[in-house]
């Protein structure tokens, strides 16, 4: 029998659905009845747990699972030793440290003394030890936020991803201790048939993730335009190049990426550009 690799991702919560989208891009289909905590792919060796996010990183460590996805945020606290393979884009967060609206904030140094509620004690102790500062770390696991309020500490340190829960609950945005994003985690020193697997999902999970950081472009260009417009598209090796049916002309493709998308656009119009079009890539295999 075939080995097969276990993947550990959140079962309800903010990165559930996009871990699974994921898979399902890499071509890894699964059968997920609502009440679902293991199952199997049927065409990729591979085998999903479903957890809470806070419990994967013990698990991937002690080998009950391989691999697994969750918000760095939650590696970094947990502490165990993870191997963070790949950032993959989504889940995207901070934790920062917030105090009530009122409050006349100078710098971090403020919070010497202090009271600070979280449920991130590893990552704010760490950051406040190598900031100089000492403050009293207040360990609650839910609704940080009110603790201010209800007179538990003078400030928190939380997740922020808009910023709204904290505006409601009267409180403003100081510091920002760590950025974070949905990670894909494994064992170190994976290996045999497990590595293998891994290394296959790998490829094609960098091959999504590349598709969805770049678009395909065409265009039209005037035949002694071409060397500068070919200059602000440089592409994966060197654009592709064919004849238009109208004489002086040429139809360009090339692969840019989203970072500087509308600045190459820009310029490929003041080049003399004509007729872009740019399209969505599936997948890049490199
Ligand atoms: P579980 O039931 O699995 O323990 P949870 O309530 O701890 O779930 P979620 O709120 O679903 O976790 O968040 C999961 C992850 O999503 C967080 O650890 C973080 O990495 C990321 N995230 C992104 N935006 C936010 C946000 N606004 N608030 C909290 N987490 C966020
Ligand atoms: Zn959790």
């Amino acid at each position: 029998m075939q080995a097969k690799l276990k993947i550990a991702i959140q079962k309800s919560g903010r990165l559930s659905e996009k871990s699974l989208a994921l898979l399902q891009e890499c071509g890894i289909s699964f059968n997920l009845g609502s009440n679902t905590l293991r199952t199997e792919s049927h065409n990729f060796p591979l085998e999903l747990l479903l957890l809470r996010d806070d419990d994967i990183p013990a698990y991937v460590s002690d080998g009950v699972a391989d691999i697994g996805i969750l918000g760095e945020n939650v590696v970094l606290e947990k502490g165990y030793p993870l191997e963070i393979v790949e950032k993959l884009g989504f889940g995207k967060c901070r934790l920062s440290l917030a105090v009530p609206r009122a409050t006349h904030y100078q710098g971090l140094s403020d919070f010497a003394g202090k009271r600070i509620a979280t449920s991130y004690p590893k990552i704010l102790g760490t950051y406040l030890r190598v900031a100089g500062v000492e403050a009293e770390i207040h360990v609650i696991s839910g609704s940080v936020e009110i603790a201010p309020s209800i007179g538990l500490a003078e400030g928190i340190c939380d997740i922020v991803s808009s910023g709204s829960t904290l505006l409601s609950n009267g409180l403003k945005e100081v510091e920002e201790v760590l950025t974070s994003e949905a990670v894909l985690v494994a064992k170190p020193h994976l290996e045999g048939e497990k590595r293998d697997i891994f290394d296959k999902l790998l490829f094609r999970l960098r091959a999504v993730r590349r598709s969805q950081h770049n678009k395909y472009i065409l265009l039209n260009a005037p035949q002694d335009k071409l060397d500068q417009i070919i200059a602000i598209l440089p592409g994966l090796k060197s654009p592709t190049v064919l004849p238009l049916a109208e004489e002086g002309w040429v139809s360009v493709h090339s692969v840019i990426h989203e970072d500087d998308f509308w600045e190459k656009i820009d310029a490929l119009q003041q080049a003399g550009a004509e007729g872009i079009l740019v399209v969505p890539i599936e997948k890049m295999l490199i």
